[in-house]
């Protein structure tokens, strides 16, 4: 398998229109992390890869966008022009199981038009809004990633344009790294770029969002997911697709934190035992919400799926599962599930073709990072401009779920901190949320995300697990505890290999 791949010359065509109009650029000074000061040199909205290649060549900086809906500042620029991927939307049509898709496709559309055909994406974040190429650019996974793992297994092909405006066409299967860890780009002025990957070793976790994939003898289309627009601007994407499943939603409502658990693991069980052809229990996602998130939810919340609301110290799962012709015997193992955990109350379900109630216990869910973000913006306005959220995302092999969830309490509590936990159970991801009632809050908050870092990392977990790095100093940090001063360096060299100027994304993942 060669290491090497020839980049081809972007055809000629003229820039694109670079709005400067303040109003125009106020609207794209953030992204979700809500990070103050964002300043951009303008906007611009390439049609191909021709124009992205006229803009990288006619710019000193540039930070490629999808939906801005990063939580972790990298889609918030610092001067940068920023280049909307929002007018590359070609679609092709499905076949063989895969769809080409523009970068600035969103999920939701996508998932749309797939649907049409009876197809289905796995492998999307919580926000389906999320663009096709800022989903790639953050190796994003969702809810499901237990039974389809994350973006990275969905994506066969790329095209991306480089910081010298030549174009890589990859093709996940024809590039490897060499025996001895490089790849060569031929540039398209004949020069040869060569890129060593970096010797860390990476966290053995189902997702991770942490810098640079490495791995002996990788793929190089795999550099070039999850590098958060650092080392090129992705244009367009191959995506496996699958047949549509038929999804049942189930709200269980647990009497503890360590029943939850229990059932988690009870499902976990079932579920692999399903995709051996053994049972019929074929769980895709299990969301967990804890007592102190569903402290803050509204009465209506729990009025709009028609359930009292919990009792105090309850706990609550969503739970996705598949079903076959034999939705009868499917529904029946999960009862036995339920029973064997002593699990008092039935589930509400929502049974496939059931869209607007499987929403509505997905809203539940969501309706949590809404509790917190709406007091983080209250404790904003009412206290100090400067608080803003604080959350982890961590991740931990599942058999240490229940020893994370420990000392992610314990940090917070010997603090004196308001928080509330919720996220990915499946996966071991979960995000401990800081509720700030002074800036003083946010700084100790920080100091309990870092300690929880480094209690992830001693269980073989990873403190960056889904949401990626981006220009958060807390995240940057985090990276740089997780691989070091030496991983750091070996990041900056592939980084001056691809874009010895720093012209995209200069200042995500590092400094
Ligand atoms: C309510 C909510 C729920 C979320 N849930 C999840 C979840 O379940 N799982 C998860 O993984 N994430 C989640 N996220 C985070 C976010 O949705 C993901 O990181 C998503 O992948 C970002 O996509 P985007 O199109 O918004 O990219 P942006 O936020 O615009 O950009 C993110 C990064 O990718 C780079 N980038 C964007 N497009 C390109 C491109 N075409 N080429 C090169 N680089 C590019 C940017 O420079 C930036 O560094 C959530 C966010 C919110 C607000």
């Amino acid at each position: 398998m060669p290491h090497r791949v020839a980049a081809r010359r972007a055809p000629r065509t003229s820039v694109p229109p670079i709005e400067r109009d303040p109003d125009l650029l106020q609207s794209f000074l953030s992204d979700a992390a809500h990070v103050p000061g964002g300043i951009a040199a303008g906007v611009v909205f390439p049609t191909d890869a021709a124009e992205v290649a006229a803009v990288i060549a006619a710019s000193a900086r540039v930070l490629p966008i999808g939906a801005q809906s990063s939580l972790t500042g990298g889609a918030t620029p610092r001067g940068d022009v920023v280049l909307s991927t929002r007018r590359l939307t070609g679609i092709s049509e499905p076949r063989d199981g895969s769809v080409r898709a523009g970068a600035g496709v969103p999920l939701s559309h996508l998932q749309g038009v797939l649907g049409a055909h009876g197809l289905y994406y796995p492998p999307a974040p919580t926000f389906d809004g999320a663009f096709v190429g800022g989903t790639v650019a953050t190796n994003a996974a969702g809810a499901a990633t237990f039974k389809y793992g994350t973006t990275r297994h969905w994506v066969s092909g790329l095209t991306v344009v480089l910081a010298d405006g030549s174009i890589l066409d990859l093709q996940r299967g024809d590039v490897r790294a060499s025996d001895d860890g490089h790849f060569e780009i031929q540039r398209v002025t004949g020069d040869v770029a060569t890129v060593r990957i970096p010797t860390y070793t990476m966290p053995p976790v189902p997702k991770l969002s942490a810098g640079y994939y490495t791995a002996p003898g990788m793929d190089l289309i795999d550099l070039f997911i999850g590098s958060e627009g650092t080392l090129g601007v992705i244009v367009d994407a191959g995506l496996r697709v699958i047949p549509r499943p038929a999804v049942c939603v189930a709200l269980m409502q647990c009497d503890s934190e360590m029943q939850a658990l229990a059932v988690t693991s009870a499902l976990r069980s079932a579920a692999m035992t399903a995709w051996r052809g053994e049972g019929a229990l074929d769980v895709s996602a299990i969301e967990y919400v804890d007592a102190k998130s569903i402290a803050l939810l509204d009465d209506s919340a729990f009025e709009r799926v028609r359930i009292a609301r919990p009792p105090a110290g309850s706990t609550l799962l969503v739970v996705q599962i598949e079903l076959g012709a034999e939705h009868e015997g499917t529904l029946a193992l999960l009862h036995e599930v339920l029973d064997g955990c002593r699990v008092a109350s039935d589930p509400i379900l929502a049974l496939p073709g059931d869209d607007r109630g499987a929403t509505r216990l997905i809203e539940l869910r969501e309706s949590v990072p809404a509790a917190v973000n709406a007091r983080v913006a209250a404790a904003k306005a009412a206290i100090d401009p400067e608080i803003q959220k604080t959350a982890g995302d961590l991740i931990v092999p599942f058999e240490r779920l229940g020893e994370s969830l420990a000392l992610y309490r314990h940090a917070f509590e010997r603090r004196g901190l308001e928080y509330a936990i919720w996220g990915h159970v499946s996966d071991g991801n979960l995000h401990p949320n800081v509720i700030p009632k002074s800036l003083e809050d946010v700084e100790t908050g920080r100091e309990a995300l870092r300690e929880m870092a480094r209690g992830v990392t001693a269980m073989g977990g990873a403190p960056l697990a889904e949401h990626g790095v981006g220009r958060s100093a807390l995240k940057q940090f985090l990276l740089l505890e997780l691989y070091g001063e030496r991983g750091i360096e070996e990041m900056r060299a592939v980084k001056r290999a691809l874009d010895p100027e720093g012209k995209l994304a200069a200042g995500v993942l590092f400094p």
